[in-house]
């Protein structure tokens, strides 16, 4: 790490602020403890995403002790499921001390999993793996998640064995509760061990990020525990943690916690980041008195408290516009686009964003809700959601069948299916499901949401491939292109004409070829496309009959900009550039004309291009 970083820095000066206090002192009720370094002092802080700042005695040796118990909780609840977990021990903070005989009246189940009763009780539901032993099981999810094999002081553990009456007495009564089946002395030997496994002070900040994590190791990105077991885990570390300093631990520091007498503590700020601190000078609570300062401190200047109010979470909708706004790229008749415009505000686009939770959904589930009367079709955009949680799914099933009951349609565009919305639309009754429909490009969903709007609102719906009928003239005159023509203008422009067939999928204009003239669309569909950098193509226009293509080159000369392409079996009329230049001199007034109506037709796409910008960047 780079010395002259300012986070570093800020540690460097609390490490050395607190390493002036000298109160408390080193436990001494395990003899071999008596042994540690009063002096001894370190603070890691490690983030989700690997990053790990550590100052002064980081990797000084110490014994765990009661830090296992959170992690040790773990393991149980993953063993035996939390229902069995719960018939044995409770999760009610005792407000005891840690070596209290806190165990319920009655049915003498230990109050909580962080004071020693709970904790042997605890450790005799580990189950070992195969032919493992509980204890191999233990040892080895502790390393995994500290990163790095660790191991006994097997001087600890023979001390606090031959010393741990008072810990025996409690693995007795819980025997004689039935909370231990037959003999507690493996028990008690799982739990002495557990407690002396070596750690640094660095292992405690990479353990309390891998709980902060959701139980993924951020450096080796192994799962050690499995993510439904950190929330009940974290859960009894912020009740019960700190023994009887639980509740000013919560009030002054706010994060789920666990402290040992060896002088660590491990703390927790789930999405963020873990805490090791280690100093063996203890409180009369068992806590380490440098190790609670230090972590107030990191709390009060990082802004750790995990119930300080957080600014009200990003909003999951990035942009809201209605099809009156931003059409597909489909160009559409005069009369269709007449009808989009006047309906268009029936079809609601939300560009969604970020995760998807509750709080984020339940704005866009407002304004469809909202919008009952006055919208046919809501678009929902997920280019940019990354993530959408279990809550999230359940409301926007409840969202499709609520549009199924209003004959309102929901379509969903750049999902990415299978990872995340993986399950909507089992829950669904299969007629609400058809309100659900799936785009894997905004640009269509657009476009079936206009195909929708001109069905419900004008019948029946023009475009497709018409017959090639009649006299070119007839044809021509529907064009934009040809409008306000003359009657004596038809024959000489109609007698330049050429008219092709093209097979469906095959090019019509080539991006990069000479241009060569402009194209009546007489029959068929052909879309406008141009390479993405990413790869693929890009739509830039999808036209039917009546349209017309490659009239700027004609005026520009040049290259073609754009591939064209039919969509269906295509008839056109082509224009070509030689014959441009003879009507220009033959036919002036017809010029003028062509010329107005491109102009025009210039000016609508301008128009549109504007409204686009404008609705995408509001
Ligand atoms: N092994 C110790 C005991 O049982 C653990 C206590 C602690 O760290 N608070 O007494």
């Amino acid at each position: 790490m780079p010395v002259d970083c300012p986070i570093f820095d800020n540690l460097q000066r609390l490490h050395a602020r607190l390493a002036a206090v000298t109160q408390g002192r080193v436990a001494s009720y395990i003899p071999e403890l008596s042994k540690a370094d009063p002096a001894h002092f370190g603070i890691v802080v490690a983030t989700v995403d690997g990053q790990v700042y550590e100052v002064g005695d980081s990797r000084v040796l110490f014994t765990m002790q009661s830090i296992s118990k959170a992690l040790v909780y773990g393991m149980a609840l993953e063993d035996q499921g939390a229902g069995r977990v719960a018939q044995a021990i409770g999760v009610e903070p005792s407000g005891d001390a840690f070596n209290s005989i806190s165990l319920e009246p009655g049915t003498g189940r230990p109050r909580n999993p962080m004071i020693n009763a709970g904790a042997i009780a605890t450790a005799a539901l580990v189950r070992g793996q195969g032919d493992a032993p509980a204890w191999q099981r233990i040892l080895e999810t502790l390393s995994a998640c500290a990163g790095r094999a660790l191991d006994v002081d097997e001087a600890v553990f023979e001390s606090e064995r031959s010393t741990g009456h008072r810990n025996r007495a409690i693995g007795h009564l819980l025997r004689n509760y039935d909370i231990l089946q037959g003999d507690p002395e493996p028990a008690l030997a799982l739990y002495f061990r557990q407690c002396s496994v070596r750690v640094d002070c660095r292992d405690l900040a990479l353990m309390a990020a891998t709980l902060a994590n959701g139980g993924v190791h951020p450096h080796s990105g192994q799962r050690v525990l499995s993510a439904d077991v950190i929330g009940p885990m974290l859960s009894v570390m912020t009740t019960c943690g700190m023994y009887d300093f639980s509740g000013e631990w919560a009030w002054r520091v706010g994060l789920p916690a666990k402290s040992g007498v060896g002088g660590g503590i491990l703390a927790v700020l789930p999405g963020q980041l873990g805490i090791g601190v280690f100093s063996p000078l203890l409180d009369e609570r068992g806590n380490s008195v440098r190790g609670v300062r230090a972590c107030e401190a990191l709390s009060r200047d990082l802004g750790l408290h995990f119930l300080k109010p957080p600014r009200p979470v990003a909003a999951g909708l990035r942009a809201r516009y209605s099809l009156a706004e931003l059409r597909s790229k489909r160009r559409r008749a005069a009369a269709d686009e007449a009808v989009l415009q006047a309906q268009g505000s029936r079809v609601q686009v939300f560009e969604l964003q970020g995760d998807l939770r509750f709080s984020t959904l339940e704005p866009v589930v407002r304004a469809v809700v909202h919008a009952r009367h006055d919208m046919d079709i809501a678009v929902l955009d997920f280019e940019r959601v990354q993530h959408a949680d279990d809550a999230a799914l359940r409301l926007l099933e409840g969202l499709v069948a609520t549009c199924a009951a209003r004959d309102q349609h929901l379509v969903l565009t750049r999902v990415r299916r299978g990872d995340l919305l993986a399950g909507l639309g089992q829950e669904l009754d299969p007629r609400a499901a058809l309100a659900l429909v799936f785009q894997p490009q905004l640009d269509l969903g657009l476009e079936w949401a206009e195909r929708q709007l001109l069905l419900r609102h004008v019948r029946p719906v023009s475009g497709g491939v018409t017959a090639v009928q009649g006299d070119l003239v007839q044809q021509l005159r529907s064009q934009p292109l040809c409008a306000g023509m003359r009657e004596a203008e038809w024959r000489p422009l109609v007698d330049t004409l050429q008219t092709l067939h093209f097979e469906q999928g095959s090019l019509v204009l080539r991006r990069g070829d000479q241009a060569d003239g402009l194209y009546f669309l007489l029959a068929g569909e052909v879309s406008v496309l141009v390479d993405r950098p990413q790869g693929g193509q890009q739509r830039l226009a999808t036209l039917s009959a009546g349209m017309s293509f490659g009239e700027l080159a004609l005026v520009q000369g040049g290259r073609r900009s754009a591939d064209v392409r039919a969509d269906t079996a295509v008839h056109c009329a082509r224009l070509s550039a030689d014959a441009f230049a003879d009507l220009a001199r033959t036919q002036p007034g017809l010029m003028v004309r062509l010329l107005h109506n491109m102009v025009c037709a210039l000016g609508d796409t301008t128009v549109r291009l504007t409204a686009e910008v404008a609705a995408l960047s509001s």
